[in-house]
């Protein structure tokens, strides 16, 4: 298992998808490999090993220089906008992609002694888009999966990426590449039919034009449904629940969980909610909305810029409306444990989730999952987060259409008990079906076919 970065045994604070990768390891066997999170002062490239149970765990230092280049540089200022279908937000510069190279040859070399001969391979996501190329060159003949976490966009938009050809092309050197959505694997599909001139195999495959077959498949990720449940039917058991339930006095809370991302779609969020309460005075002292939105990133400055934006947002918006008895919006800055977000999401009555592009959106599954079964809250979710391919259930929207977004905000708040858990329900059986497990074993098993 390979990704830019590694949960060790003693992090306590991991996802569903990193527990759902040490899962895998742990009941087969197995290396898990990347960036230790740490900036050496001297050159990178030292690798820390260490053992728990079946698995191995080898991180890997880099040096400032190849960190600022690879990560908040190519990684996180060219790729993440772009496959976000933001192209005026790419920052291209040769020096960052060189450093991205150099830090996916630095992966390769490390990689290559922890590979046993009958290993399967799989490399995560779109910081490591060039390393299976790179673990060919060096003679590796495993198999190699590669899963994007991320939208794919459509080939006239990637191709806005100087030198596009030479990056994507290697994808090619994996066996399967997985996605989340039919539409990011059409957009794999014809990118290699129009700019790579590989043609489509009868079974599926992709051939390109030097003979290399791969598969482009679509397994959406789940998140460990069971956990999250139990996780929120356990809320009333943390002060920090009770505390929040008992300072909303009886009003109706609207909650939004998201990194702090321009992805995200928080200031067009954050007009709808004004909107609302624009177009619905009866609302008034009657919602409260809890914005939780960690900082990530801030090495870069798109996004510092966007904390600023909401900062000021809020502020007007309260200004606007607050009274000395009520904040319509409660705007949070931290970060919290699965635990008790799960106790957040089930104090909801509304989960809005309204990224302008998004891979998945694992926050829209997360509210769902953590819901009182007897009396669930309602999603509003944006048709653009990969979430939607599977949630038909929620109220979907377009996040920039601000009165779209308002009118469902009013319709969820006044969703009758029956329709609640009609649509509740539907959705549970999705999540239940494809958890984070059954899309691991999906991927793993095809793989190896
Ligand atoms: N998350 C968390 N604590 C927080 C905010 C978010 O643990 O305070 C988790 C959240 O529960 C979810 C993940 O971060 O599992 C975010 O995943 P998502 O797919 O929604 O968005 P991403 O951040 O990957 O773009």
């Amino acid at each position: 298992m390979v990704s830019n970065r590694v949960a060790l045994p003693d992090q306590t604070a991991t996802g569903g998808l990193a527990s759902a990768m040490r899962a895998a390891l742990q009941e087969r066997g197995g290396v898990w490999f990347g960036w230790s999170g740490k900036v050496a002062r001297q050159a990178g490239g030292e690798v820390h090993r260490q053992t728990d149970g079946q698995v191995e765990y080898a991180t890997m230092d880099l040096s400032r220089t190849d960190h600022d280049d690879f990560y908040d540089g190519f990684a996180n200022r060219t790729l993440w906008p772009l496959l976000h279908y933001r192209p005026d937000l790419v920052d291209y510069d040769r020096k960052h992609l060189a450093g991205y190279l150099r830090v996916n040859n630095l992966f390769a070399e490390q990689l290559i002694s922890l590979i046993g001969p009958n290993d399967l391979v799989w490399i995560n996501d779109y910081h490591l888009i060039p390393l299976a190329a790179m673990l060919r060159e060096r003679g590796v003949r495993n198999r190699i999966g590669f899963f994007l976490h991320t939208p794919l966009p459509a080939a006239s938009l990637l191709i806005a990426l100087p030198r596009h050809l030479e990056l994507l092309e290697t994808l090619a050197s994996y066996d399967l590449v997985g996605l989340h959505t039919p539409r990011d694997q059409r957009a794999l599909q014809e990118y290699f039919l129009y700019e790579v001139g590989a043609t489509m195999r009868r079974d599926g495959r992709i051939r390109t034009p030097e003979g290399r077959n791969f598969r482009a498949e679509v397994f959406p990720i789940g998140i460990d449904t069971a956990a999250v449940a139990e996780w929120a039917s356990h809320a009333d058991e943390h002060e920090e629940i009770h505390d929040l339930r008992q300072s909303l006095e009886g009003r109706a809370l609207i909650i939004g969980v998201d990194r702090l991302d321009y992805s995200k779609g928080l200031p067009e969020r954050f007009h709808a909610y004004a909107r609302l309460l624009e177009r619905s005075p009866q609302l008034h002292r009657k919602v409260s909305f809890l914005q939780i939105a960690p900082t990530s990133r801030g090495g870069v400055p798109e996004y510092r810029q966007i904390r600023r934006e909401l900062e000021r947002m809020a502020g007007h918006i309260n200004g606007e409306y607050a009274a000395p008895d009520w904040v319509p919006i409660r705007y949070v800055n931290n970060s919290y444990p699965h635990s008790l977000l799960s106790g957040y999401y089930r104090s909801a009555r509304v989960g809005l989730v309204t990224p302008l592009r998004d891979g998945m959106n694992l926050v829209a599954k997360e509210y769902v999952a953590s819901q009182d079964p007897e009396d669930p809250g309602v999603l509003v979710l944006s048709r653009f987060a990969g979430a939607a391919q599977e949630l038909r259930d929620a109220l979907l929207v377009n996040p920039a259409d601000t009165e779209e977004v308002a009118e469902a905000l009013g319709i969820a708040l006044e969703m009758s008990l029956h329709e609640r858990r009609v649509r509740w329900r539907r959705m549970m059986d999705v999540l239940e079906k494809q958890d984070v497990t059954a899309w691991r074993n999906a991927f793993l098993r095809r793989l190896a076919e």
